[in-house]
């Protein structure tokens, strides 16, 4: 089998989202659909593997596309599929350290293991050591709207059988206390995940907020209530409020997660495969937390089947899952770009049959949805 790259094809799709996201990241502008791309590498025997580009904030998505055409695509043509180490390091090289790398490198690391996954005919998670857990436990997010829309979409969730309700905050103090009010009245008993996506600029801010939905409601954790370099700050949070800091936005790579672990400015990591670089990058951040004795969650770009399939074998493969996961991202589109839908039910995310990623392009989908 020739498992030389004959071909890489970077295509730009525009996915509309079933709800615009409104989040502490984009008051007054909503995004209604993703920028996001797929990567599609052929080898000269005819396999391919599949990977995506997915990034809502910024909304680069398109930029990334033309970046892995022109800087990507060359550089692997008749390159051995399967040395993924020395693709990845030659990607590596090509990006050059660049903010946004880790996004355009997670996509053909995942396509690269999808690759590697049907030449063996074994699914990805076998890649990754094997299968922990049968399936991922997921938790519904919420954006900002009225009180008394997050509330019914809190009450349809649990009824779906989420195991965990997340909102976005970051608004005006009395509209966030509002919509937590209300959800905590829809979902008694389940302690509230509340991202405030950076909103919050100062610690004294910050505080005075956790403070007020602490005293309305159960909360698990406060998501990312500071800026992203703000370690002392979230440290300073976690001695002053005692609720549980989550980081997002402050940890994307392996490098984020030991100086978050040494700032001892998070209690829970939310790590993604998109931001990591890919699935072995982000495998990495949680085999790190675990010796730090931090947990993790699997969040997400709302990516879509493609994306979410990857997150669905890492799910199912790391040793520590403590937590609900949020990597339920297909469910946000008019219309996805797999053949197959990912298994996404009951509150589950269970990585598709076959091997590889399990995922097949809906070509027509694509075609619609081409940018
Ligand atoms: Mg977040």
């Amino acid at each position: 089998m020739d498992l030389r790259i004959a071909q890489v094809d970077v295509i730009p799709i525009r996915a509309p989202r079933k709800e615009a996201v409104r989040s502490g990241l984009n008051q007054g502008d909503p995004v209604s659909a993703s920028e996001f791309g797929v990567v599609r590498i052929q080898t000269r025997s005819g396999l391919e593997g599949l990977g995506e580009i997915s990034i809502t904030f910024p909304r680069i998505g398109h930029t990334l596309c033309h970046a892995a055409r022109r800087l990507m695509a060359p550089a692997l043509a008749g390159e051995d599929a399967l040395a993924r180490p020395q693709l990845l390091a030659r990607i590596d090289y090509l990006l050059g350290g660049e903010l946004s790398a880790p996004y355009l490198r997670a996509a053909f690391e995942m396509a690269l293991l999808d690759l590697a996954g049907k030449r063996y005919s074994a699914p990805v998670y076998e890649l990754l050591g094997g299968r922990m857990r049968e399936r991922v436990p997921l938790a519904w997010g919420i954006y900002q709207k009225s009180p008394e829309e997050m509330a019914a979409d809190a009450r349809a969730a649990l009824q779906s059988g989420y195991h965990a309700i997340k909102l976005k905050v970051g608004r005006r103090l009395e509209d966030d206390c509002a919509a937590v009010r209300a959800v905590a009245a829809a979902a008694p008993g389940v302690p509230l995940r509340l991202d405030a996506n950076a909103a919050y600029p100062s610690v004294a801010e910050a505080a005075a907020a956790i403070r007020a939905f602490a005293d309305l409601a159960p909360i698990a954790w406060i998501e990312q209530p500071l800026p992203r370099h703000d370690l002392a700050g979230l440290r300073l949070l976690r001695q002053r409020t005692g609720v549980p800091v989550m980081a997002d936005e402050s940890c994307q790579s392996l490098r984020d997660a030991i100086d978050l672990a040494a700032a001892q400015a998070a209690d829970v990591f939310n790590v993604y495969v998109v931001e990591a670089g890919g699935l072995e990058a982000a495998a990495a951040i949680f085999a790190f937390a675990r010796a730090a004795g931090i947990a993790c969650i699997l969040g997400s770009q709302a990516e879509m089947g493609v994306g979410t399939a990857a997150c669905a074998h890492l799910g199912v493969a790391v040793p520590s899952l403590p937590h609900a996961c949020e990597t339920f991202g297909p469910l946000r589109y008019c219309r996805d770009i797999v053949a197959r839908p990912v298994p996404i039910a009951g509150g589950f995310l269970q990585p598709p049959e076959g091997p590889g990623l399990g995922v097949t392009l809906d070509e027509e989908a694509v075609q619609e949805m081409k940018a």
